[in-house]
């Protein structure tokens, strides 16, 4: 054959494949971009700037209950597996609103897939989102419900606690009342009398104490505080019941530390630790009060050879109301409370406490307070726990 024709036979050829080629790709790309438009349908403006915007966690499902668009918190709280609803409850709840048009909420509580069997309190609203689309809005309330439980627990431990004193006083006043013609017991009584007075007393002082901190998180009058100054006031505090049970108060070299906050609750915290130390010593034992000052830190250390405490309470002793021992804690005047107004006092003042303890070997109460030069220095210098010891 003519080698001219061969040439352009072959261009021909490479003409023709070459515009199939095409054709291929063109169709290929047109059938991908449906497919991007079925995955991510367009749903009404706005949407995507309002699920953004919104605190609470969105999820925007189509007639088929497949989900369009999301917020990263609806991910997070587990609603959505596989670009589906994974809670069934959803599912009918988006189902009853496709029915009836009517907007719904309702309070749920659900299984947190991720986190075991850690569950996730939400309160659910579902609503219509123009004519083919269905709007979840879940607001987290897990925090707020577990705040309200323990506002609840307070309450009820403070109603119970007030019972005993208050039964207490009124069972004591009949008594006295029949014994009117027996000065022996009328002294008897009216001295029980004083005591349980005294306790109500300590107590409610030590709620209205705890309240307060709880309600602010900061100290609202805060001044420079001398931390000789709340040593020294609160060893004083305690002299007397030290001496009245032959225990020596030592205390350590002066520090010259400042912090900055409330004098009165830095006082009431190392008092609380101080008189915690002396109630659960053995007379004629040691308790020892000493300040130092690393890093920014002002650390005061108060330390004992009383019983100790085990391992598996260390943790438990900051709670409101928890005592390891509630007769002992009761006979030497105590409230359950001492230490968790310690906890927030010292928290509040942007320290924290620490506590190392053995039985057997006596326990040693840490408050770590940032010194008011160090203050502007950022959070609260650390100093890795020693062996035993924890913090709250
Ligand atoms: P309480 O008024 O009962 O002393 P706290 O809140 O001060 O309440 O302390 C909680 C519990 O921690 C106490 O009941 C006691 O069992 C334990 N505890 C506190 N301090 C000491 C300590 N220095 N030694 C031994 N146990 C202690």
């Amino acid at each position: 054959m003519d080698p001219t024709w061969l040439v352009l036979l072959s261009l021909a050829l490479g003409l023709v494949v070459g515009a199939g080629f095409v054709w291929l790709l063109h169709a290929a790309a047109s059938r991908s971009s449906r497919a991007t438009e079925i995955a991510s349908p367009t749903v009404p403006d706005g949407v995507d700037q309002v699920l953004e915007a919104l605190p609470t966690a969105g999820v925007v499902v189509d007639p088929s209950n497949n989900v369009v668009r999301a917020s990263a918190g609806a991910y997070s709280l587990g609603l959505i597996w596989n670009a589906v609803l994974s809670q069934p409850r959803l599912v009918e709840l988006a189902d009853e609103v496709r029915r009836t048009g009517e907007p719904v909420a309702e309070d749920l509580e659900l299984a947190r897939s991720t986190l075991g069997d850690a569950t996730v309190q939400l309160n659910v609203r579902v609503a219509r989102l123009g004519s083919r689309y269905i709007l979840i809005l879940a607001d987290d309330r897990t925090e707020a419900v577990r705040l309200e439980q323990v506002r609840r627990d307070f309450v009820a431990n403070i109603s119970h606690e007030l019972k005993t004193p208050i039964g207490a006083i009124s069972l004591l006043a009949e008594a006295l009342e029949s014994a009117a013609d027996d000065p022996e017991q009328v002294r008897h009584f009216a001295a029980r009398l004083t005591r349980e007075a005294g306790r109500l007393a300590r107590l409610t002082q030590d709620i209205i104490d705890l309240s307060r901190l709880q309600a602010a998180e900061t100290v609202p009058h805060a001044e420079r505080v001398s931390i000789d100054h709340v040593v020294a006031a609160a060893v004083d505090q305690n002299r007397v019941l030290a001496e009245s049970r032959r225990i020596q108060l030592a205390v350590g070299r002066r520090s010259h530390a400042v912090v900055f906050g409330d004098e009165g609750l830095l006082t009431t915290a190392v008092h609380n630790l101080v008189s915690n130390a002396v109630r659960y010593s053995p007379d004629r034992s040691r308790v020892g009060i000493g300040t130092r000052l690393h890093d920014g830190v002002v650390e005061i250390t108060v330390t004992d050879q009383g019983p100790g405490i085990a391992p598996e309470e260390l943790d438990r002793v900051f709670e409101r109301f928890y005592r390891v021992d509630p007769a002992r804690s009761r006979a030497t005047g105590g409230t359950g409370l001492g230490l968790s107004i310690v906890k927030h006092a010292v928290q509040n003042h942007g320290g924290e406490v620490r506590v190392w303890s053995r039985p057997g070997s006596g326990s040693t109460f840490t408050i770590r307070l940032p010194e008011a030069e160090h203050l502007s220095h950022g959070p609260l210098r650390q100093r890795p726990l020693e062996q035993g010891e924890r913090t709250t």
